[in-house]
């Protein structure tokens, strides 16, 4: 396991027990009601830490709406302008992402690390592949893995020079292969927490397959402690999917589903059926795993490791759990039999 030092964000702490789910509010900064309604959502999917845009000095009043009503701690993204960085911090903010690179002189990067230091707040050092400075261009030629991770250490050093040292870090690429590869390679070099995520990963499908090969692929090897599955559509979806990232490497609670594919001995509806029933799990925080089968030969056999499930039949299905057969149901009443055993576990 990688060695991490720890660092706190408002009342968390980033030491790899734990991954953190994040996401980024996507409504225009000048809409305060718009942002603070949408923060609530992401709060109320489990978001646990929330990144906002800070554009410009108007873009500031969010940092007080959200943190009045929405409990999680709060980031402000901050591009060209220390200023706004500093101000952030003066107005509460509990973490901010900046790239150093963008972020101009020693002096301004030294006056943002000075004022973050004063109140204990972390700072990400957030490197992009399409944000990399010119001399790391030139020499690698195009945004590698080693220009990124290189990258990441110089800025790294920047902060540490002003005796920073509350720091995590991201090296995001939109190409998976090359953003794990960058992870892995600064995983050895640095004991920061890493935020990971592949950036501009695309639209739902694409780019929930991306974060799972990417993220997935990382946190597994034991790299990485907070993630954000970036996607073209409502962030709500981003932190389900951040969890269903986690859930796919049992690195958090909640229902399973196991689900066989269907083949030519199905005899009920039993796509529909293992749709509803995951949905109907969503909000019960039991560990356990839920089999949903579509034949009484094969299913309880398959679903061994499940602690509950079903297997179709002719029009009808068995609840089971574990090895022991409960009882035979007919496919309308199998949902509503097999959530009121879920119940009882
Ligand atoms: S569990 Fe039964 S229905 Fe499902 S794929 Fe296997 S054999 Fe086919």
């Amino acid at each position: 396991m990688r060695k991490v030092t720890p660092v706190k964000i408002g009342n968390l702490v980033l030491d790899g027990k734990h991954i953190y789910v994040q996401s980024m509010l996507n409504v225009i900064s000048t809409d305060i009601e718009g942002n603070v309604e949408q923060a609530k959502r992401l709060r109320a999917a489990g978001c646990e830490i929330l990144r906002v845009s800070i554009p410009d000095e108007n873009a500031l009043r969010l940092i007080p709406a959200i943190k009045n009503e929405v409990d999680i701690p709060l980031v402000a993204d901050i591009h060209f302008d220390y200023r706004l960085a500093i101000r952030s911090a003066e107005m509460g903010i509990d973490k901010i992402r900046i790239n150093p690179g963008n972020i101009g002189s020693e002096d301004r990067v030294r006056a943002v690390a000075d004022e973050c230091r004063k109140r204990h707040i972390p700072i990400r050092i957030g490197v992009n592949s399409g944000s990399l400075e010119k001399e790391i261009l030139e020499k690698y030629k195009s945004p590698t893995a080693e220009a990124l991770c290189e990258s990441g250490l110089k800025e790294i050093k920047a902060l540490e020079d002003c005796g920073f040292e509350d720091i995590v870090i991201s090296l995001k690429s939109s190409d998976v292969k090359r953003m794990i590869e960058a992870y892995r390679l600064i995983s050895e070099r640095t004991s920061h927490p890493l935020h990971l995520g592949v950036t501009e990963a695309g639209t739902y499908k694409m780019g929930l397959i991306k974060s799972a090969i990417g993220i997935g692929s990382l946190l597994s090897d034991g790299i990485g402690e907070t993630v954000r599955v970036s996607l073209t559509d409502d962030p709500v979806k981003e932190v389900e999917a951040g969890y269903d990232v986690l859930r796919a490497l049992g690195m958090t609670g909640g229902v399973k589903i196991v689900s066989c594919p269907t083949c030519g001995r199905t005899k009920i509806d039993l796509i529909g059926l293992a749709n509803k029933v995951e949905n109907a799990c969503k909000g019960i925080n039991k560990d356990i795993t839920v089999a949903v089968m579509g034949c009484v030969v094969n299913g309880p056999g398959e679903a061994r490791e499940a602690d509950i499930g079903l297997a179709g039949g002719d029009g009808c299905a068995v609840i089971f759990k574990k090895d022991k057969i409960l009882g035979k149901v007919s496919e309308d009443e199998a949902l509503g039999v097999l959530m009121k055993e879920i119940e009882k576990l």
